[in-house]
């Protein structure tokens, strides 16, 4: 039971309108791949073990943001399911009861432990799962990410495909020489599978920060390349979704394209982030957070949460200004944000 004040009880509104219903949660920064766009080889710097939030403090925070409107919950990382607790988190973070009724928990993954641990997902109350597959090719995939593991990541879907979670979407970022020439091919393969296939458009969050707007892959690209292959009509609803979708063929195949660059979303973005170490993040891009691991260390009151998230809310900016002349590539890598 949370004791969150009524005065504090009610959902996240910023500046701007925009209410806040979906809560992104890092569960850790480590990662078992090396996807160029998100890590080097050799890694990054991981977060301080002592500062990771715990089962138990990971659940009160999702508690207390269930009571100011968060109706979804989405796990991320790193890559989550390398926390041993991960399937726990879930069972947890799925019987919390919001206003609205109880959290919709989803998670987004390498899909790499899947074959091992999506029956269990299931089972703990896990509704959704995003897969990021970026080739089909053995070679290309143990270049990109630097692990020759494409058949575990093939395992992973089928695994989640069996243990009952829907949809399965399948993420991959576009890459300009590397996976440009597998677009069609990963529709394909999505659609044989039963998967949704979505395509990303590459943003400044490398923590090698090699990204080029000049080489990235544009979604009006990505959609050009689709539409050699295959009739797409615009699906109406897209809601606060960062993904605009399509019919492909006349369906009921659908893919997605999320054009984070080049046609932002910011106006209807419904998210907040929280670190893996505790820190409140209003944007992927934010230069500044809330340290909600200090108020969680030093005995904060659950008012204490809520009047942090709050106030986070309360700062976020109208959009996430990478076309701004004084865009600054945060700090933190992707990895370490939460994707
Ligand atoms: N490890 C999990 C995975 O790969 O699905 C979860 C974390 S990962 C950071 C979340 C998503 O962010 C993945 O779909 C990944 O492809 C995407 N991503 C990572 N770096 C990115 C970048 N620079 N631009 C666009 N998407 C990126
Ligand atoms: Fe790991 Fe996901 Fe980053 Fe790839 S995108 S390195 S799987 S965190």
């Amino acid at each position: 039971m949370t004791a969150v004040s009524e005065h504090l009880a009610h959902p996240m509104v910023d500046r701007f309108g925009r209410v806040h219903r979906d809560l992104r949660i890092s569960l850790t920064d480590k990662c078992n791949l090396r996807c160029a766009y998100c890590m080097p080889p050799e890694g990054v710097p991981w977060l301080s073990k002592n500062n990771i939030l715990t089962t138990d403090e990971l659940v009160r925070v999702a508690e207390v943001a269930a009571v100011l409107g968060i109706e979804e919950v989405r796990l991320t990382g790193g890559e989550p399911m390398l926390r041993q607790d991960a399937v726990d988190v879930v069972r947890r973070m799925a019987a919390i009861e919001g206003p609205s009724g109880p959290l919709e928990v989803s998670m987004t993954t390498n899909g790499m432990a899947l074959p091992k641990h999506a029956a269990d997902l299931a089972a703990a109350g896990l509704a959704r799962v995003n897969i990021s597959l970026d080739t089909l090719s053995k070679e290309r995939f143990h270049e990109l990410t630097h692990r020759d593991r494409l058949s575990d990541v093939l395992a992973g879907i089928d695994a989640a495909l069996a243990a009952g979670l829907n949809p399965v979407k399948i993420n991959a970022v576009a890459m300009r020489d590397v996976n440009d020439d597998e677009l069609v091919d990963l529709v394909r393969f999505a659609a044989r599978s039963g998967c949704e296939m979505r395509f990303i458009e590459q943003m400044p969050l490398d923590a090698g920060h090699v990204w080029s707007r000049v080489r990235m892959v544009r979604g009006e690209e990505i959609l050009e390349s689709l539409e050699q292959a295959f009739e797409l009509t615009p699906l109406p609803g897209r809601g606060a979704a960062p993904a605009e979708r399509f019919l492909v063929d006349g369906g009921p195949t659908t893919v997605g394209v999320i054009r984070s660059v080049t046609k932002p979303f910011c106006g209807a973005c419904d998210r907040v982030r929280i670190t893996a170490d505790g820190q409140l993040r209003n944007c992927l891009f934010a230069r500044e957070e809330s340290d909600l691991l200090t108020v969680l260390r030093s005995g904060g009151s659950d008012d204490d949460i809520a009047t942090l998230m709050h106030r986070c809310i309360a700062g976020k900016l109208p959009g996430h200004g990478i076309d701004d002349p004084g865009f600054l590539q945060p700090d933190r890598p992707m990895s370490a944000i939460g994707g």
